[in-house]
């Protein structure tokens, strides 16, 4: 079988790649190894927020970091192990810990959100989708004095990068948002802010990509490559062969044990977080919200509602600690009047693609001539995946790229 573009991955990076191939004509092919959006895609808390553009590297997160490994409860915990890889990342990570790499990240995390949600609008549109997709904004709320006040300061700053909050006491929240406790003592709202239910969304792309004759495989698992000199030439997977032209690796975290089978070093670790999702809750918050220093996120999606978070380097295990899942519905219990729901919740755990400096790998790799590579995106791919789509078709179809990709260079750290 030969295709000309297979795309390896079928998150929302590689599923809108192949919604926006499909459409400009090309002869396209994604390969998934489970069913599409089985992987970070699935249970994410579906934001879509250009407001916070934060990358995860900033000054101080190593010291709360260390502080928060000896709680159980914490929002984030490293296990304890001698893994080269980690090491490296950690190593490089910690490069990108400071002010100036911070705010060089921020405007290009929104404007790849920005222009994500005009592509969000324009698809669901056009394509009648129907996936929660919802523009009323979100609030973040704390409870902690030090916190609110440190987000204040970074408020102002933010506005010279043309992001605006509103800063809000507990009234003005509770105004908006009735189910918020008096224990909130103020918050921040952005109303350009987006949420959407992910998994109705990819899967329902997927439908609509393949109408327009995109051929996707499911349950088919990429095992290897078979190169000619600098270029791909074929795909081993589980379902046979595949001959190539060109190829986008979107495997999300698996990306960088692919691209070391090609002889590059993608540096990325699997950031674990889970998620909580209650069918019929007793009560559905009207908006986004984010329980500001849990670090736990709640959507409405539907009738449904998710909490979602925690950031767990610990390999690829998908495992889920007991401790820190409980820990993202006790937080939302301090912030929130009480919100009941079933005795067995959807409980999900999945695998974020970070990068050391918090920015995607968006580009032709320099190592494989014919190799395409869009992953990284973190705790944002949902929120950047249509325009990195964009941008990766652009790449595939040999057209000038709309956005400086300098940034974004996948063999960047190798
Ligand atoms: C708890 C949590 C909350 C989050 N909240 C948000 C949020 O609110 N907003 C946001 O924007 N982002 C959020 N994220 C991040 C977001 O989920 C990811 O950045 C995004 O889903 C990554 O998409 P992807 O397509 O790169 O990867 P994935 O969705 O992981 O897709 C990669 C696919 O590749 C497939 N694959 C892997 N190896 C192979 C192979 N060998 N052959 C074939 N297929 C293969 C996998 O099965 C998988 O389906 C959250 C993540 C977590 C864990």
């Amino acid at each position: 079988m030969k295709t000309d573009i297979l795309i390896i991955g079928g998150g929302i990076i590689g599923v809108s790649t192949a919604y926006v191939l499909a459409k400009a004509g090309a002869d396209v092919t994604l390969v998934e190894k489970g069913e599409i959006s089985s992987g970070a895609s699935y249970g994410n808390a579906g934001y879509i927020v250009p407001c916070h553009s934060n990358p995860i590297p900033a000054a101080g997160v190593l010291t709360q970091g260390l502080k928060w490994l000896l709680d159980p409860e914490s929002p984030f915990y490293i296990r304890p192990t001698f893994s080269p890889d980690l090491l490296r990342w950690l190593w490089q990570f910690q490069k990108y810990c400071n002010a100036k790499a911070y705010w060089r990240a921020i405007p290009l995390i929104h404007d790849m959100q920005r222009e994500s949600l005009s592509l969000f609008r324009e698809w669901i549109a056009a394509e009648k989708i129907e996936s929660y997709f919802r523009e009323n904004g979100g609030l973040t709320i704390y409870k902690d004095a030090r916190a609110f006040d440190a987000v204040c300061k970074e408020v102002e700053e933010l506005r010279a990068y043309g992001i605006h909050f509103d800063i809000l006491d507990t009234k003005a929240l509770q105004a908006l948002e009735p189910l918020i406790r008096d224990e909130v003592i103020g918050g921040i709202g952005c109303e350009t802010d987006a949420y959407i239910d992910p998994a109705l969304f990819v899967r329902a792309l997927a439908e609509k990509a393949v109408q327009h004759g995109a051929h996707i495989l499911t349950k088919t698992a990429v095992l290897g490559f078979e190169k000619n000199g600098n270029e791909i030439k074929s795909i081993k997977t589980t379902q046979g062969k595949l001959d190539v032209n060109q190829v986008l690796l979107a495997a999300g975290a698996w990306s960088t044990k692919l691209a070391k089978e090609l002889g590059i070093d993608l540096l990325m670790q699997p950031a674990k977080g889970y998620s909580i999702t209650l069918t019929n809750p007793s009560a559905l918050p009207s908006r986004y919200l984010f329980l500001g220093k849990s670090k736990v996120a709640v959507t409405p999606m539907g009738e449904k509602l998710r909490y979602a978070g925690t950031l767990e380097l610990d390999g690829y295990d998908l495992s889920i600690n007991k401790r820190r899942l409980g820990a993202l519905r006790k937080a939302g219990d301090t912030y929130l009047h009480k919100i009941d729901g079933e005795e067995n919740p959807e409980i999900w755990a999945g695998l974020r693609p970070v990068s050391p400096d918090g920015l995607p790998y968006i580009g032709r790799s320099a190592r494989v001539s014919n190799l395409v590579i869009a992953t990284g995106h973190a705790m944002l791919g949902i929120a950047m995946g249509p325009f990195t789509a964009q941008l990766a078709a652009e790449i595939l179809l040999q057209q000038m790229p709309s956005f400086n990709l300098s940034p974004f260079k996948p063999e960047r750290f190798c």
